[in-house]
Parts: structure tokens; sequence; C-alpha cells
């Protein structure tokens, strides 16, 4: 079987867990920790990391370190994974669901800006409310989808315009860069006010499970560690707010160290692979079958194709099953927010590109130890799927 995106874990992996046990130093505090965060704060060019047992977990302290609080309202694109969802309603708050961008897959910038001016308004304590609900606006949350990021001045001037907080769920985005309007590429740390990281199993690093969140305004990632340490204050049982606990693992940043030592090679092969399937599928564009997009420095976390206009799911994943049957896994992928059972009464924009999308899209095996062989069998069987 050609897997769908497996872990990749030939490298320091094995050695840095026997470390662990070796000197006992398995929980919340050991070397691993803090040269992980140290890695992937260089990575995302950042003042710091603060690593988390998942991105979820991530997201959930790095809303609540912007302020994010009980009955608010954040906006979040319809299509993300549920859990950047759910890291908002565990803060109590409500997701506002908006419509991406059909060339990037990211949350539409202009969009946004269009929704808040239509249905918010200023009160007298300053902050931005929803008229019809009379919810707070408390942040926005743009996904970066597949390694995408988007127009991220555009949100930042959105976001300064408005005061407020941009907190970037960059869950699967690790080794993207940003192209900005000068043309210059940077990392993303600094494009929003927190931004958050997944290492699950599927993503292009992974730690097992794990998260961190990276920024470049230090008051603020402080009060995120603070927060994932139960906000302990030492050397005592001293305790100054409603804490939590979700500091990663020694454990857990051991692999994620090793795996963090290859990722530049990670991320090109992830790009490689898009790209040999769109050279090499690319006859299928003449029935209507498009690629995954990409932006300037997208990391490609996952490849694929795109079925035409009109598909259903059902017709998606019958072509899934058939590849499975030659060997290939392949998978459909997230069903937007808004159709899902416990979002279905939120507020929401139009999302008709979102709706329009989500039941064409077909994942190709991606995983960084893929060989030239095995891209040349799904490309085999993908072509003979559609002859
Ligand atoms: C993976 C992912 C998450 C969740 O991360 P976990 O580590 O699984 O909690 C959140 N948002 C997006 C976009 C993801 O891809």
């Amino acid at each position: 079987m050609v897997h769908l995106a497996v872990p990749n874990l030939c490298g320091n992996e094995k050695k840095y867990l026997d470390d662990c046990i070796d000197t006992t130093f398995v929980s919340s505090v050991g070397e691993y920790v803090n040269k992980f965060e140290d890695m992937v704060a260089e990575a995302t060019d950042s003042i710091r990391a603060v690593a988390t047992c998942s991105g979820t977990t991530g997201l959930h302290v790095a809303l609540t370190a912007v302020g994010v609080k009980y009955n608010d309202l954040v906006i979040v694109p319809t299509f993300t994974f549920i859990a950047s969802a759910n890291a908002i309603k565990h803060c109590g708050a409500e997701p506002w669901l908006m419509d991406i961008a059909a060339d990037d897959w990211c949350l539409n910038p202009r969009l946004v800006r269009e929704e808040i001016e239509n249905c918010c308004e200023r009160r007298s304590d300053g902050e931005l409310y929803h008229k019809d609900t009379n919810q707070r606006v408390a942040a926005i949350m743009p996904v970066y989808t597949l390694g995408n990021i988007p127009n991220m001045e555009e949100f930042k001037k959105l976001a300064e315009d408005l005061g407020i907080p941009l907190v970037a769920d960059a869950a699967c985005a690790i080794g993207a860069t940003y192209r900005d309007t000068k043309w210059n590429d940077v990392q993303f740390g600094s494009l929003a006010d927190l931004s958050v990281l997944s290492f699950n199993g599927n993503k292009t690093i992974t730690c097992g499970g794990g998260g961190a969140v990276v920024g470049v305004e230090e008051s603020f990632l402080e009060h995120v560690h603070h927060l994932t340490t139960t906000a302990r204050v030492w050397p005592d049982y001293d305790f100054d707010e409603v804490g939590f606990n979700y500091r990663m693992t020694n454990i857990q940043a051991a692999v994620g160290v090793a795996q963090m030592e290859r990722l530049d090679s990670f991320i090109d092969v992830k790009r490689r692979v898009r790209k040999y399937y769109e050279e090499n599928l690319c006859i299928l564009r003449k029935k209507g079958i498009d690629f995954f997009p990409t932006t300037d420095g997208s990391s490609c976390w996952f490849s694929g194709i795109v079925l035409p206009k009109g598909t259903v799911l059902k017709e998606a994943k019958a072509i899934c099953a058939r590849l499975k049957e030659d060997g290939i896994e392949t998978r459909t992928f997230w069903k937007p927010v808004h159709l899902q059972k416990p979002y279905k009464d939120c507020s929401m924009s139009d999302v008709s590109v979102s709706e329009d999308l989500w039941q064409r899209i077909i994942t190709l095996p991606c995983s960084t130890n893929i060989t030239e062989e095995e891209m040349r069998k799904v490309v085999h069987s993908v072509t003979g799927v559609f002859e």
C-alpha cells in the first residue's frame, strides 16, 4: 500500500527517546522541550516558541492570551479542520464562520472586511459588536490551509483598523514562507499576534502529538507559557489565574527535535511531490480536473486533485475506493465547519466557495519518505481511473 501520509522517523528519534528514558526526563521539564522551542522559534523567525501538548490546546491558550472570553465571536474560515472551531468553543466563545478564497483556500480578507462593515458597530465601551447577536468580535483567525499563507498584510491592516487581535492557525504550515508585497520572503512568526502550529502524526513534522505557539510579542508569549503550566507562580503552590496543563512533554519534544533536524529536506520533498503530481497528471486538466492551489512559499503539506465542478462527495469517495484496490491510499478532505453538527447554528457569511469545493477534493500520497516509484504508481493509477 502506498500510504497517504505516514511519519518519517528514521533520524535521531529513537536515540533521543532513549536519552529521555536514561535520564528519567520524561515529563514536561527537560532539555528537549527547550531545544524544540528554540528550533521552532528559529524556523518561524519568532522571538520565542511555547510548546504545547497539541495544536488544539495551543489555539486555546493563544486565544485566551489575546483576550477571547465567554460569548465573544472569533472570525474563522468554515473550510478548516474542526479543531480551529473547537478551540474557540473551548474559550466559551463562538466561531463566526466565513468563506475562503478559491485561489488559496484560505479565509478571504476582503469578505471579512465587508462582513464586519455590514454586520458590526462600535459601542460605547470601545469594542466592536455584531449588531444582531450583540456579541463582541474578539479576534480574527486565518488558517494557513495546506501551508498556504493568505494576504496577511491585508489581515494585519484590517486587524489594526479594528483594534482586534490576529491569531493564525498555522497548524499545518511548518516550513511555509510568506511573500510580502515588497517581494520579501519571510517566515510567518511575525505575521499575526500569535501563530499556532501542530505536530500531530499527520503533519509534516510530528512529535506524535504536540503544538507550539509562536510570535514576536514577548508579553503574549510569556502569558501563553504561564497559562500552559497551570499559571503557577513558583516556588510554592501559588496560582494567579485559571491555567491549563497544556505543556509538551520531553518525550514528545525528543521526537520533535529529531524531526526538526530534517525540516528542510521534509519541505523539499513535500514541494517536489506536489510538483510531480501536477506535471505528471496534467493530462487530467482536459477532463476538468485541477490541482491544489499554492501560494509563493507554500509548504505544500498535502497534495492532490480537485474534481470537476458539480462532483459530489459520494463520487469522490468512489474514486478513493477504486484507488485503494490499486494499493493507493487517498482521502477526501475537510468538511466545512458549518456542516458539522455542533456548529450548524453559528453566525456565518455566504460560504459558496467552500460549499462548491469541499466535496471535490482528493488528497494523494505525500509522505516525506515516498519514493519515485511510489509516485509513479500513484500517477499510473489515478490516470487509469479517469480513462
Ligand atoms: C491539525 C490541525 C489542527 C489541530 O492540531 P492537533 O495537534 O491535532 O490538535 C488545527 N487546525 C488545523 C488547520 C490543522 O490542520
